[in-house]
């Protein structure tokens, strides 16, 4: 299991660095969990997303060997509601009765009020968009164990860090962002995997990207979210899909993102993409 866990490093160097002894990171199938907390002087924890459907063993191992035994996390905190994103959630809250926490817009798709608009399958994006049919877009029901992040900033028992509101993927999409360090937890308000790769777990070629085109429903607001992540000058991201990236290679990228972002991420085509002729 260990050598499954993304070493979150620098390589800019040639040599493999650590860069944050506590976060760590778990690609469950195509997409990141973080454990966020020390494992060294193991005592508060939190999980940043629950994974896709059915890795709630895996997820409860990792953590079980990161911070031992019967050391549950203090909460779980949400980037978004995507079934990518919370597909363990109910198992992992019914098994840890932990409450969990996410953007307050994003609420209505947490407590089973609503659901996301079907996947575009009809986007610019290869064969992940044509898969995308099979993606369920339903809402889950957390119930009572889901509440809102503060609206001061802070994240609940993850001191140093703050969330920042990313919408265009979905509406309340969040990041989380830590100053001293200035390590970012970006969710996929941009990714690190071609989108053509998304959904492959063998060939995940790294490259910057917009958020997941199929179900990304605001490019502009989408667009705004990249500036203001950049704005932030993170030296570490860690996001929902694709390797982490650091150092000058994300500066550089995320610029580039930045700057190119109607070609690099906005589809040619697709449903939730205005067309000027229409
Ligand atoms: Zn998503
Ligand atoms: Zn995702």
């Amino acid at each position: 299991m260990k050598d499954r866990l993304i070493p979150v490093t620098s390589i800019s160097s040639g040599i493999e660095q650590p860069l944050t002894p506590d976060i760590h990171c778990l690609p469950i199938q195509v997409v990141n969990v973080c454990f966020v907390g020390s494992p060294v002087h193991p005592h508060d924890w939190v999980l940043v997303d629950a994974g896709m459907p059915k890795s709630a063993d895996d997820i409860l191992a990792t953590a079980q060997e990161l911070y031992g035994e019967n050391n549950k996390p203090k909460a779980i905190i949400l980037t978004h509601g995507h079934f990518d994103h919370v597909g363990a959630v109910e198992e992992l809250v019914e098994h840890w009765d932990v409450p969990v926490y996410a953007h307050e817009l994003e609420m209505p798709y947490l407590t089973g009020e609503m659901d996301y608009p079907e996947p575009d399958t009809s986007v610019e994006g290869g064969m992940v968009a044509k898969m995308s049919r099979m993606f369920p877009n339903e809402g889950i029901d957390l119930g009572s164990h889901v509440h809102p992040l503060p609206a001061d900033g802070s994240v609940p028992h993850m001191p140093g860090w703050q969330w920042v509101h990313t919408p265009g993927h979905t509406q309340g999409h969040v990041s989380f962002f830590r100053e001293s360090d200035r390590s970012l937890i970006v969710g996929d308000a941009f990714i690190t995997v071609k989108q053509e790769y998304l959904f492959k777990v063998l060939t995940q070629e790294q490259e910057i990207s917009g958020p997941p085109r199929y179900l990304t429903t605001d490019w502009d607001t989408a667009w705004e979210s990249v500036r203001k992540l950049e704005a932030l000058k993170p030296n570490l991201a860690v996001t929902g899909h694709g390797y982490p990236m650091a150092g000058e290679e994300l500066t550089e990228n995320l610029a580039k993102l930045n700057r190119e972002f109607d070609t690099i991420a906005i589809p040619d085509h697709g449903r939730f993409v205005d067309n000027d002729d229409k």
